[in-house]
């Protein structure tokens, strides 16, 4: 049977760099394909493996500001040295057909949102430990060093704001999170 999705209130997924996020999210849209995640616009170059339109909307930081000058974006942020923002028409047109809606971004941005979204329900993902962290995000082997190090400087950051979140999950095993992921946001598998 079809996964059933009971509600449609905006998810805001946050927490540091090499988490798993992605990798939840992923997971969740395995299983409940009608969930909508939101396309970012980065001045991030490509990973390998990352396509336009598909993973971010990859744009050069002239056509960024053009985006930021014109309100285009929900909100935006600058995290390790690029900029990243949620586009506000694609989002505005869901949330009013009432699909349910899924946001994956850093912190600065989910504080914009519980301004110009408070409905959102917004949950923190952390990891077990930070050692944990960072084996995760050197395992990923996607970022140079230096890049590395700006992530988990900035982890320290993200980490102490998990307070300000409706909920905390913390990624050891990924299947016991993704679960409690189903949960808070209230989807079934039927
Ligand atoms: P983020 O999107 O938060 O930056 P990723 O989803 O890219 O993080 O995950 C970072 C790395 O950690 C990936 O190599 C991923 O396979 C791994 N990972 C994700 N969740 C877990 C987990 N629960 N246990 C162990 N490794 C994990
Ligand atoms: P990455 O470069 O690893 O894909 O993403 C870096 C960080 O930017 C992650 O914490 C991710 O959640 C965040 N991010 C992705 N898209 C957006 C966005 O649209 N807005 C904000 N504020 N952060 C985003």
């Amino acid at each position: 049977m079809a996964p059933d999705v009971s509600i449609a209130r905006p998810t805001v997924l946050t927490g540091p760099s090499g988490v798993g996020k992605g990798t939840l999210v992923a997971r969740l849209r395995e299983r409940h394909p009608e969930l909508w995640l939101s396309i970012s616009a980065t001045t991030r170059a490509p990973r390998s493996g990352e396509v336009n339109g598909i993973h971010y909307f990859f744009h050069s930081q002239e056509r960024f500001n053009e985006l930021v000058q014109s309100g285009g974006l929900l909100e935006w942020a600058e995290f390790a040295g690029n900029c990243y923002g949620t586009p506000r028409q694609p989002i505005d047109e869901r949330i009013g057909n009432g699909i349910p809606v899924l946001l994956e971004i850093e912190l600065e941005g989910a504080r914009q949102v519980r301004r110009s979204l408070p409905e959102a329900f917004q949950i923190f993902v952390a990891p077990p430990s930070f050692k944990e962290l960072e084996q995760r995000i050197r395992c990923r082997g996607t970022e140079e060093e230096e890049a590395i190090q700006r992530r988990l400087r900035r982890a320290q950051d993200e980490m102490a704001a998990q307070e300000e979140f409706d909920a905390v999950i913390v990624n050891d095993d990924l299947e016991s999170a993704l679960a409690e992921l189903e949960q808070l946001m209230r989807l079934h598998v039927s």
